[in-house]
């Protein structure tokens, strides 16, 4: 355990991951150690350590596996959801990736199998967000529905659980969990109202956004 070194870039993507982690608690997407979050350097994969409250996180608590979930760095335990982390890394780009317990997220998990495409930010994620069935948390099982349900998208919900997103950067990875916990807030408002059912998206419509959003924001 712990024989790998740690250097300059493993201590700044650490903090940055520990900033992260709070954040998940502070806007509310989790409660007290629920969630983790993992960021890759290289053939590391920094984690959060298991049942452990983020704001109680210092840079000595470096936690780092290699891509078969064999610890080199830090002497905490990992998180309980390193067959997610790997799995995602293993059959993606993936830099980082967010897993949290957001409400309404978790709620349209326990009611469909994919939320219905009422919104255009459902092309940040790729295309309509699938629902994996459930697993116990921490299984090989359930890293497995999560793959199937990622295919071609860098997020899914899971069933009876939370949700999971992957990116190229932390804040990438944030962003979409947010998106994600928003338009499954937003489905849920406009389902809930009596007598009324909320248009949807077409898939045209949708691959249409997923154009234009590479164009999206500041030139670089
Ligand atoms: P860990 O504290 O082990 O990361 O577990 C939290 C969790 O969300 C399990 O699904
Ligand atoms: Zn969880």
């Amino acid at each position: 355990m712990a024989e790998q070194r740690r250097d300059a870039e493993h201590e700044r993507i650490w903090a940055e991951l520990v900033a992260t982690a709070r954040r998940t608690v502070t806007d509310g997407l989790v409660v007290g150690t629920s969630g983790n979050v993992s960021a890759r350097v290289g053939d590391l994969v920094l984690v959060t350590p298991s049942g452990v409250p983020y704001d109680r996180l210092t840079p000595d608590d470096l936690t780092g596996v290699d891509l078969t979930g064999r610890q080199v760095l830090g002497t905490l335990v990992p998180t309980s959801e390193l067959p997610m982390h790997l799995a995602v890394y293993r059959t993606t780009d993936a830099r980082a990736i967010v897993h949290t317990h957001a409400v309404h997220a978790t709620a349209v998990s326990t009611l469909v199998p994919e939320l219905p495409l009422v919104h255009y930010m459902a092309a940040a994620l790729g295309g309509p967000v699938r629902v994996a069935p459930y697993a116990a948390y921490g299984t090989d099982e359930l890293a497995a529905h999560m793959l199937r349900a990622l295919a071609d998208r860098s997020g899914c919900l899971l069933q009876n659980h939370g949700t999971i997103t992957y990116g190229t950067t932390l804040d990438q990875a944030y962003d979409r969990t947010a998106q994600l916990e928003w338009m499954c807030r937003l489905w849920l408002t406009a389902s809930s109202v009596p007598g009324r059912t909320p248009s949807l998206l077409t898939p045209a419509q949708l691959a249409e956004v997923g154009e234009r959003l590479r164009g999206y924001g500041q030139r670089r």
